[in-house]
């Protein structure tokens, strides 16, 4: 039997660790050639053995995402290798410090926004020309319950994957007339570095995996999915449909 994404190419940012490595594992596991992006070489070579063994193929891409000229090369340098990007799994975040919004720093606020808003945007910059060259370009950023919920102490993370939403929501509406789809993914709560960091109290055991996740990233980044412009809401298990207030 073909698999889903045989013969297609995935970027997949903050494959290292956590939800990115394993949507990276899932998307060579269903036979497509991983970019995995993160900036610990350790991790990504772990990775790249695993996918090995799995009998896939990888290209590791040792990058930080506030490296602009970095992210700009990316593109060309996918479209001179392979003359497409099929999959862009945006997934790459950080929570920043939880801490009332008069407390909040400058440096902080920047920083959360540089990774989870501005490297997103200089993504879709360099990457539009290759993932428009694919026959079914997907593009999937990470969101967050927290674009939404908006809990307090949470201000900056929150309102970054609220712009998270936006940037997605817009990208979808650019490329209506085109085989592309773009979607948002709201993981909800599952046991990685980053949930352990914003929640020390909470037993790890308790949460779902990445590993639960994946099988879900691999379904939306394949040229079979419809959706786009939506949110795939994994607590809920449903694609959800943003609503306009009236
Ligand atoms: P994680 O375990 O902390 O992993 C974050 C990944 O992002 C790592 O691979 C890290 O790689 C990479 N990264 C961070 N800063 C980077 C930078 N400057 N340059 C390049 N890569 C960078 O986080 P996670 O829980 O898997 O989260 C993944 C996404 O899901 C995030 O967008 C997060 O906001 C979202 N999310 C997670 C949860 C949850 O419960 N886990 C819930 C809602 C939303 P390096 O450190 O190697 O660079």
């Amino acid at each position: 039997m073909t698999k889903p994404l045989e013969g297609r190419v995935a970027l997949v940012t903050g494959a290292s660790r956590g939800i990115g490595r394993a949507a990276a594992l899932a998307f060579a596991n269903a036979g497509a050639h991983v970019v995995a992006l993160a900036r610990t070489t350790g991790a990504l070579e772990e990775l790249d053995d695993e996918i090995r063994a799995l009998g896939g193929t990888s290209t590791l891409v040792p990058l930080d995402l506030s490296d602009a000229g970095g992210l700009e090369k990316l593109g060309p340098a996918l479209m001179e290798r392979w003359g497409k990007l099929d999959i862009l799994l945006a997934n790459a975040g950080v929570l920043g410090s939880l801490t009332p919004l008069g407390h909040a720093t400058e440096a902080d606020w920047a920083k959360v926004m540089d990774i989870n808003v501005t490297a997103n945007l200089r993504l879709i910059k360099s990457l539009d020309v290759a993932l428009r060259a694919s026959d079914a370009g997907r593009v999937i950023l990470l969101s967050s319950g927290a674009a939404h919920k908006c809990l307090a102490y949470w201000g900056p993370y929150s309102i970054s994957k609220a712009a998270v939403e936006a940037l997605g929501r817009t990208y979808a509406a650019e490329t209506a007339t085109t085989p592309m789809k773009v979607m948002l993914v709201n993981p909800g709560p599952l046991r990685t570095r980053m949930r352990a960091e914003a929640m020390p109290g909470e037993d790890p055991q308790t949460l779902r995996t990445p590993e639960d996740l994946a099988p879900h990233l691999v379904e939306i980044a394949s040229p079979s999915w419809t959706e786009s412009g939506k949110i795939f809401d994994f607590p809920q298990g449903k694609v959800l449909t943003p609503q306009m207030p009236v």
